[in-house]
């Protein structure tokens, strides 16, 4: 890893840690945080009602997509700009911070106007000016792994971000490319404890897409606990037979439930300092 040497996100010691306190979630070592919500918000009522759900649940961070990167041109592609007045309506309704991917540059105001965390996709990974652009701004940026990137690669696509100035990086793995069909993705669970060896920034998980399968989400979101992540980011509906992407991997309401609560469970077991989202 000789392209890591000068670099910034390179961990300097064995207690080098970078911790992002904001609102009511903390990302980093010793805490765990848990990010929920939808695929990709759908509507109005059901982005409340799954808010209000997953906050009930312990979560202080909500996944709420406007625009979602599709393999096909021809499926849902999100709510578009005009959703910014829902995240509005969400931090009215709730004490969630808000989560939500960006795509391109043409979004950066509105997007960082109204969100708490902007994240960068897998398939933007590699968009070198927009890990600039979000570079720019100060809010926490959640970089997920491109399904094909070295560890290294990842960490320097890190890097883009944290040389032009915002050091608020939570890195997410998700899952990458294998022979394997079963699975969406195959979860890289020993790249969470490779990764905290290698940089200081906080390492989250994302069970769904790297499962693909709800019924695998519980087990790969406490793999990921007990291999040592500091968060997950999970897929929540009401109903997830009719969400609009992804339903096959939600979770419902009762199980995201169930689900937090052998979290928290493990995680005090584990020595976490403080469960920020879990327990309340
Ligand atoms: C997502 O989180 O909405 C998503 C599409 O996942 P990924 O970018 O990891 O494929
Ligand atoms: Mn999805």
């Amino acid at each position: 890893m000789n392209r890591l040497s000068e670099t910034k996100v390179q961990k300097l010691s064995k207690d080098h840690h970078t911790i992002i306190e904001y609102g009511p979630a903390v990302f980093g070592e010793g805490y765990f945080t848990v990010i929920a919500g939808p695929c990709a918000l759908e509507s109005e009522e059901l982005a409340i009602r799954t808010a209000k759900a997953v906050e009930q649940s312990g979560a202080k961070v909500f996944r709420c997509s406007l625009f979602k990167p599709r393999t096909s041109p021809y499926t849902y592609q999100g709510y578009g700009i005009d959703g910014v007045k829902m995240l509005k309506l969400l931090h009215a309704e709730t004490n969630l911070l808000l989560e939500t991917e960006i795509l391109s540059t043409d979004h950066l105001d509105p997007l960082a106007n109204e969100a708490d965390i902007l994240r960068i996709g897998s398939r933007n990974m590699d968009n070198y000016e927009l890990l600039k652009a979000v570079g720019k701004t100060n809010k926490p940026i959640i970089l997920k792994r491109n399904m094909s990137a070295t560890l290294e690669e990842f960490l320097l696509a890190a890097e883009y971000i944290l040389s032009v100035g915002n050091e608020k990086i939570i890195l997410c793995e998700r899952g990458i490319r294998t022979f394997e069909t079963y699975t969406r993705n195959t979860l890289d669970i020993l790249a969470v404890p490779a990764l905290k060896e290698l940089t200081h920034l906080p390492v989250i998980v994302d069970p769904s897409h790297s499962t693909g399968k709800s019924s695998l989400v519980p087990a790969a979101s406490k793999a990921a606990l007990a291999a040592g992540a500091d968060g997950l980011m999970i897929e929540v509906h009401p109903e997830p037979h009719r969400s609009y992407s992804d339903g096959q991997q939600a979770l419902d309401i009762p199980t995201f439930d169930k689900l937090m609560k052998e979290l928290s469970e493990m995680a005090l077991l584990l020595g976490k300092k403080s469960v920020s989202t879990i327990l309340n």
